[in-house]
């Protein structure tokens, strides 16, 4: 049988704002800033959600979750995320690996790293080395490095049947 496989990418932007709460992975990170948005504005899991989306050829997270909606008016991104691994799963594909990065000059987020790996995998049903998340500043360059706001990236491998060789 033909491995039929699919690559897909995302990204993600969100301001941040004082006294605001800071979500990324499905984590809650204690910061003196979060993100300004109409969900809890979890940027790296609305990349996630983009790349999965764009690898399913299924167009992107504000088509199916529109932030007009009051459905979605401070919604958990988590369960977007659950959402999104549905559609595609309904589809026929298997997630094979995911690849993210978070730009975010402070707070660091190397301690929380593997807390949101483990938190969106355990909602995607995959395993957590099948999801990376990795974090940089841009050393003190550009809107992130002034703090005004948070960048996250995905990409991600799906295929109609997890391949042997992995
Ligand atoms: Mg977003």
């Amino acid at each position: 049988m033909t491995l039929h496989q699919r690559i897909g990418q995302g990204i993600d932007f969100h301001r941040l704002e004082e006294g605001r709460e800071l979500w990324l992975g499905g984590v809650h990170i204690a910061s003196s800033k979060g993100c300004v948005a109409h969900s809890d504005g979890d940027a790296l899991i609305h990349a996630i959600c983009d790349a999965l989306l764009g690898a399913a050829g299924m167009n992107d997270i504000g088509a199916h979750f529109p932030d007009t909606s009051d459905e979605y008016k401070g919604i958990d991104s988590k369960i977007l995320l659950k959402r999104t691994v549905k559609m595609v799963t309904e589809k026929g594909y298997r997630i094979v690996n995911i690849d993210s990065t978070v730009c975010l000059e402070t707070p660091k987020l190397a301690p929380h790293i593997s807390a949101m790996r483990t938190t969106m995998a355990n909602i995607a049903e995959i395993l957590p080395d099948a999801i990376s998340v990795k974090a940089t500043t841009t050393e003190k360059m550009g809107f992130t490095g002034r703090g005004e706001g948070v960048v996250a990236m995905a990409v991600c491998l799906i295929a109609d049947r997890i391949p042997d060789n992995i």
